[in-house]
This record gives C-alpha cells, structure tokens and sequence, in this order.
C-alpha cells in the first residue's frame, strides 16, 4: 500500500526546527485565510483547510511531531510514500483509510491512525489563567465573596476536543477541540486585602488533558481609588473641614469612618492641616488587628456671611491681640 507523502513544514511554510509559537502562528494565520466561513463553497480552500489543520494536528503534537520527523528530511510533498522498513506503523482500519473525504489524509492515517494504537493519553495539568478584579477599598477592608466573569477555555463539547467527529471536522469547535466561553466565578476575598493581592483559585485555570487536573486560576485586586480615603499601607486618611471657632475653642465632630461614622475630639487650639489619630479605624490587616485612621484638619470660613457674622469677626478683628505674622 503507498499513499502521498505530506510534508506537514511545507504546509505550514515553517523550518523543520520551528517552535511551537512559530507552528501555532503560522497555522492560525493560514487557518483565518482559508477557513470555510470565509470561503463559502469553495473546494479549494476547503482542501487547503483540512491540509492545515492536518499539519498543524502533527507538528503541534510532540509525540506525533517526533513520529513524523523520524521518517526524515528527504521527502518530497506529493511524493509515492512506503513506510521504510524498520518503521512501525498502525495498520489503520482499511474501510477508514481509503473513505476519502474524511478529515485526515490516508497518509496521515497510515502514520497515526487510532484505530490499532489509541493514542496514549498522557496527562498533563492544565495551564494556570490569570484575571484581574476591582473592588471597592470597603469590600477589600471587609472581604467577601465576589463575583467575576472570565473567559474559560474548555474541551468543545460537541466533539470531546477531538476537533472532529465522524471524519468531519467538528462545526462547534472549527476543528480546534476547544471552545471559549464566558464562565462566573465566585472569588472568595478574606478581609484585609490590599491592592495587587493575588488571590489563587485552585483548580480554576484552564482544564487539563488526558485526565490530567485544571490549571489554577490567579486573580490579582486591584482596589479603586476610594473618593475621600487615601491608603498608605495599613492607615487612611480623610480630610474633614472645620470652622475656626471649632480650631480655637475645640469641638466634638463626626468623621468618616470606613464602616461608617465615629465621633472624635478636636482639641481647643486645632491647626489647619494638623493630623489626628483615630486609633484601629484604619484598614483590617491580614493576620488581625487593624491600622489607624487619620483625620486631617482643614480649617474653613464662610465664604458668604451674615451681617451678624461678619460684626463678630469685626469685634474679634478689634480686640484680639493674637499677630501670626509677627
Ligand atoms: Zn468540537
């Protein structure tokens, strides 16, 4: 029995030392060009499709790639090909091999038909993903479960990642035995989580081959830039405005807080852009404990006052002796 020999690098127009990414770059550039969606009813491209795919399905294989290069360099493409002795070949189903318009060549099924020698599924863990998530500065202080949508990688269905079914190839998958779909996950965040926390979801990531388990999946928090809270490590700052008889006589004043509101005391005498400590009301730390809030003061006037407001500050004007300047 001879079939026509096919040389899988011509196909894909790569060196016979190409890499996987140059393998797998040439076959997507030239899978787009003459995929059947792009050529309707056009024999041609849809030889010329399966011809790649056919490649690509050997070169992209370790296994199968090394199978094929021990044959050699020497072969033409087209060539009247017989297995040189010594090489051991699959018998292949002889009502499989010459079905013809199946999606692999009798060349191909000559070297690596299934039927008498399944192929070995080795496992292999899957490859691990990596999302990104944002949150508010409350729910990373507070933690809890939150919801992210990603993009998964999964065996196609329809084909059981064989990227063909009945000789065909797969209409689900277009022959690439995998299929993405959007996928919701609930991220579990513990309290006291910071920005660029990575937090990793053990067997999230993309799913393994041969029975081999999912990769994991990282999600790295990024934590929006909260409207009145800065964050420097454990501690925030807020800034809350006060008037300047509340600087000078002291006052009781309620301030933010990051789980709502606390009363704090401003000394008699306060100055603007002085920094008061609200102890433990900063961000929850991983291990326990939290940091400290602190409240800036920011001492402000009415920009519009009565009558009567602007007699006070007349009077104070008079008789105060107080002279910062001199
Ligand atoms: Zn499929």
């Amino acid at each position: 029995m001879s079939v026509k020999f096919r040389d899988y690098y011509e196909i894909l127009g790569v060196k016979r030392d190409a890499t996987e990414d140059q393998i797998k770059q040439a076959f997507r550039k030239l899978a787009r060009k003459h995929h059947p969606d792009v050529n309707p009813d056009n024999k041609t491209a849809e030889d010329k499709f399966k011809e790649i795919n056919e490649a690509y399905e050997v070169l992209s294989d370790s296994e199968k790639r090394r199978r094929y290069d021990r044959l050699g360099a020497n072969w033409k493409d087209g060539a009247e090909f017989t297995p040189p002795s010594g090489f051991t070949f699959s018998q292949g189903d002889p009502g499989d091999l010459f079905s013809g318009g199946g999606v692999f060549s009798d060349f191909f099924e000559m070297l690596f038909g299934e039927s008498s020698e399944p192929r070995k599924a080795r496992a292999a863990k899957g490859e691990d993903a990596q999302a990104e998530m944002t949150i508010s500065l409350e729910d990373a202080h507070r933690g809890g479960v939150h919801r992210i949508s990603v993009q998964s990688v999964r065996r196609c269905p329809d084909c059981n990642g064989a990227g063909s079914s009945n000789k065909r190839i797969c209409v689900t998958c277009r022959g690439a035995g995998r299929v993405v779909t959007p996928r919701s996950i609930d991220v579990k965040i513990p309290p006291g989580a910071r920005d660029k926390s990575v937090i990793k979801l053990v067997g999230q990531g993309q799913p393994g081959a041969g029975g081999g388990p999912s990769g994991d999946l990282y999600v790295t928090l990024r934590i929006t830039p909260h409207p009145r809270f800065t964050v420097s490590g454990d501690d925030v700052t807020v800034e809350s405005p006060i008037t300047p008889w509340e600087a000078v006589l002291g006052a009781r004043i309620e301030v933010p807080t990051l789980d709502g509101k606390a009363e704090m005391k401003v000394p008699a005498g306060s100055q603007g852009g002085q920094r008061l400590r609200l102890r433990a009301q900063g961000l929850n730390k991983r291990g326990g404990g939290r940091g400290d809030e602190y409240v800036k003061l920011k001492i402000v006037v009415p920009t519009s006052p009565t009558e009567r407001e602007r007699q006070l500050f007349r009077e104070l004007a008079a008789d105060s002796s107080f002279k910062p300047r001199k």
